[in-house]
């Protein structure tokens, strides 16, 4: 009779404890008619009892059954599941791939800085006059590195490209590229800037390298010239300024005048603008520096 108790148990309980003992008893014949229809009341017996333990036991059943693989979804899940973390290991090592890979972009000038600072070389003794104002932008990696020029083999002209910005606008915008972080930043810069007022401010000193003249950043000096419309022509205050200038580094560092030449003679970029559409200026533009410089000498053309 134990059978008997258990499912009656059951059926009170889900019916809740208002019905009356008549109708439970109601209930339970109604009950086990319907199974005995089914094939009698020992069959009831055996069939009922595993029915009403399924939902416990078959949860069990299933998570002890999952490992070995004969349930498919459960060992699917599994799978995927250690296929994820396994998949994770080469994300992560791309993703440190690509980091390590921007971060040694950007921490070339950093890491060339820690190694030359302090390092002397010739140029480091070369002394500005006074009619050139030197005013130093803050060391940075995007347009002062602080790394060595350790030979001067040309000395680059260029043109600002951006008409009426005057020698100290430029020489600020070389500074306040220190400010900035992160992608799509911008490295550009230039040892001197001569203003429309024919005023030459000196960036950064002749002893380290500038960002302005690409793969001969690293053995030249640059000059950037402002001008006053698209043309790119220099007044003429800018132009003596520009001879002056030119004249006096050929002398300190000893260059001969085949070594001045454009930004254009290095990458074909129509700069300075007005040098490289009017080939006879520039010409002249070399005549007037030797004849600045008086005891040029023999070398060259
Ligand atoms: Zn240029």
């Amino acid at each position: 009779m134990r059978g008997e108790g258990q499912i009656y148990h059951t059926l009170s309980n889900g019916a809740g404890g208002r019905i009356s003992r008549s109708r439970r008893q109601e209930m339970y014949v109604s009950m086990e008619s319907g199974y005995e229809r089914g094939g009698g009341r020992s069959r009831l017996m055996q069939t009922r009892t595993p029915q009403l333990k399924a939902p416990q036991s078959k949860i069990p059943a299933s998570r002890g059954r999952s490992p070995a693989g004969s349930v498919p979804p459960a060992s699917s899940q599994g799978r995927s599941s250690r296929k994820e973390s396994g998949g994770i290991g080469p994300w992560l090592l791309w993703l440190l791939i690509v980091a390590m890979a921007f971060a040694a972009g950007l921490g070339t000038g950093w890491y060339i800085w820690e190694r030359n600072t302090g390092s002397t070389v010739s140029l480091a003794s070369i002394q500005a006059p006074e009619w050139i104002d030197q005013r130093l932008i803050r060391k940075n990696i995007y347009s002062r590195p602080a790394v060595s020029l350790r030979q001067v083999n040309d000395i680059v002209v260029h043109y600002v490209a951006n008409p009426m910005s005057s020698a100290e606008d430029n020489r600020n915008y070389f500074d306040r590229l220190a400010d900035q972080s992160g992608d799509g930043a911008t490295s550009a810069s230039a040892h001197f800037v001569i203003g429309l007022e024919g005023e030459i401010i000196q960036c950064i000193p002749v002893n380290e390298i500038a960002y302005a003249s690409n793969n001969r950043n690293s053995d030249s000096i640059a000059i950037e010239c402002c001008h006053p419309d698209e043309t790119g022509e220099f007044t003429e205050a800018t132009y003596d300024s520009l001879v002056k200038l030119t004249a006096w580094l050929c002398d300190e560092t000893g260059i001969s005048r085949k070594s001045v030449i454009r930004h254009y003679d290095i990458t074909g970029k129509d700069c300075p603008r007005y040098f490289v559409g009017d080939e006879d200026a520039w010409k002249q533009f070399k005549k007037d520096v030797q004849a600045y410089q008086g005891d040029w000498g023999e070398s060259g053309r």
